[in-house]
């Protein structure tokens, strides 16, 4: 595996393949090509991407990773339609968004995207369904529907009961739960997560992963996650390393760590408000 490593790091294409073989049968999701980005300030220029080329598929979970100022959100503004390529193109899901005015970009990221930030990003003086309806509210789902979609959601990521609570009266895993939850209700096809474990300790970063996997394989959701933790990306199936804006590493995980198989050796959570599914 470090040889293959080794290889792909000097050529990719060397080997045959850039993304895990196990997934070289599903559908492109994203495709970049020789894409770069460069930020104008005044009379100085950043050159934050130079000259990135890569390929997700349907259903893989791919970590990110890089040391600060390597390209890391940049590169995931891009992916999330936030921001566009100075030069290059970005294919996704089989839609060219290189060229993509903003509603353009806007509206196709409603449809296809959920993001989780490290922040958590919600709402404080609204409650976690609310919290969690929003997405919905802007791709004007009728409220009935809207109510539906967000209990679920909530339950999806173990979190019946609490709707109503206000972020302030959750624990920093439940907020970034009712993120995951939002996150899902416009039935993206990917989920963008920047950080997304690096305000939490260590057994609730697990729990968090543990429902990234579930979504993964059970709903089949492309996830993209940018971390600056090994620890985190051994739970994803594939790892991208950037340095000064290229990609320096392209490997698979071969054996995955099992958040599930991982939480059920811990001691129970001292808290009581987390109850198991
Ligand atoms: P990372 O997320 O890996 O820390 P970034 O993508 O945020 O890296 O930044 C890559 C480079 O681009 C850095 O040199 C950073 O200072 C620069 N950069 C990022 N965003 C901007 C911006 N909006 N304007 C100017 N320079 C930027
Ligand atoms: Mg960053």
């Amino acid at each position: 595996m470090q040889l293959t490593s080794a290889i792909k790091e000097i050529n990719p294409e060397a080997v045959g393949e850039t993304a895990p073989s196990a997934q070289s049968e599903a559908k492109p999701v994203i495709e970049i090509d020789h894409l770069h980005k460069v930020y104008k300030t005044g009379d100085v220029e950043v050159h934050a991407l130079r000259g990135v080329s890569l390929t997700i598929r349907q259903g893989e979970f791919v970590a990110i990773m890089g040391t600060s100022g390597s390209g890391k959100s940049t590169m995931m503004n891009i992916i999330g339609c936030l921001d566009r390529p100075t030069r290059g193109k970005y294919i996704l899901d089989g839609h060219d968004v290189s060229a993509y005015s903003k509603d353009e970009r806007a509206d196709i990221r409603n449809h296809k995207i959920g993001f989780v930030f490290q922040g958590f990003n919600l709402l404080s003086r609204t409650s976690a369904l609310e919290n969690v309806e929003l997405p919905m509210l802007y791709a004007n789902v009728p409220t009935e529907e809207r109510h539906k979609r967000a209990y679920e959601a909530l339950t999806a990521v173990g979190l019946a009961g609490r709707e109503h609570n206000h972020p302030n009266q959750l624990s920093g895993g439940q907020q970034q739960r009712v993120a995951i939850a939002r996150s899902l209700v416009n039935q993206p096809t990917i989920i963008l997560a920047d950080e997304p474990t690096g305000n939490l300790d260590t057994r609730t970063s697990i729990e968090v992963m543990e429902i990234f996997q579930r979504l993964n394989r059970e709903k089949g959701i492309t996830i993209v996650l940018v971390t600056h933790e090994q620890d985190i990306a051994e739970y994803t199936g594939r790892v991208v390393v950037f340095r000064d804006g290229k990609i320096r590493r392209d490997y698979k995980i071969d054996e995955p760590r099992d958040a599930g198989e991982e939480l059920k050796q811990l001691p129970p959570p001292s808290d009581d408000d987390d109850e198991e599914e």
